[in-house]
């Protein structure tokens, strides 16, 4: 992100907010790099503008030296609330992201059930999501962002819905499974704990507009160990 500022116009009243300002920070190949900072900075709006939903008023976001101008297929998403499809199977929804990508139907599902087996979820292929745990709903919904191999996983809070210690167990297992997959992450989260366990490096914005007021890196084997 070089020099972003972001500008919304109140769909209310109007006025101009601006959401965050002159925000610069970038992200390495295979890193993991947690972004953190209170409710209302500006986060969604970053992931928003890297994942390619509207773009930012001044700046630019770059990916590979790339502008980003759209949504790219190369970029997976996971989010709070997981949008697994309630009328699908476990599987099934593993395999909805692979849909438009060039497998046949049997190549999708050894992907999907592979993808599975790494969350450990392999036993609840055939189950339906009512009948998981949120924890377990949520290590789905990572299954289905990484197994369209994405360059580029974007994280936003995704464990804010559940138990403190489904929470702890699940920020390990994700951090350790983005690292193995070599996938280059973002996460955004409220919660600077969220971010040490599991990030190599912290970016902290603060204020209304956001701006990073801190980065630093976490010098722990908490991703290989
Ligand atoms: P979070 O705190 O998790 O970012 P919000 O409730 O602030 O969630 O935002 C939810 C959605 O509503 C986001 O897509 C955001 O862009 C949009 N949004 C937030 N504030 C406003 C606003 N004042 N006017 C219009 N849309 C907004
Ligand atoms: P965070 O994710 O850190 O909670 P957001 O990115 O959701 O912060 O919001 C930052 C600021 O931008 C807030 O004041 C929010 O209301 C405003 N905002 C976000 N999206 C919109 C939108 N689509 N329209 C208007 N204002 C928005």
């Amino acid at each position: 992100l070089q020099n972003i500022t972001k500008v919304f116009s109140d769909r209310k009243t109007g006025n101009s907010v601006t959401a965050v300002t002159d925000m610069s920070f970038s992200v390495a190949p295979g890193e993991l790099v947690a972004v953190v900072g209170p409710s209302g900075c500006g986060k969604s709006t970053i992931l928003n503008m890297v994942s390619g939903l509207y773009g930012p008023t001044e700046g630019q976001v770059l990916i590979d030296g790339e502008k980003v101008t759209g949504t790219r297929p190369e970029v997976g998403f996971m989010l709070q609330k997981d949008l697994l499809l309630p009328w699908r199977s476990i599987v099934e929804n593993v395999e909805f992201g692979l849909e438009e990508k060039p497998f046949n139907k049997a190549e999708r599902r050894k992907r999907a059930l592979a993808e599975l087996q790494r969350m450990q979820l392999a036993d609840f292929a055939d189950s339906y999501p009512h009948q998981l745990s949120g924890g377990m709903r949520q290590r789905a919904a990572l299954a289905r962002t990484l197994a369209i191999e994405p360059e580029l996983v974007l994280l936003d809070e995704p464990f804010s819905a559940l138990d403190a210690q489904t929470k702890l167990v699940l920020q390990r297992h994700f951090a350790r499974t983005i690292a193995d997959a070599g996938v280059t992450c973002v996460l955004i989260t409220h919660d600077l704990n969220e971010a040490v366990i599991m990030s190599d490096r912290v970016v902290v914005l603060s204020g209304r507009p956001g701006r990073v007021v801190d980065e630093f890196e976490i010098d722990l084997p908490h991703r290989t160990d």
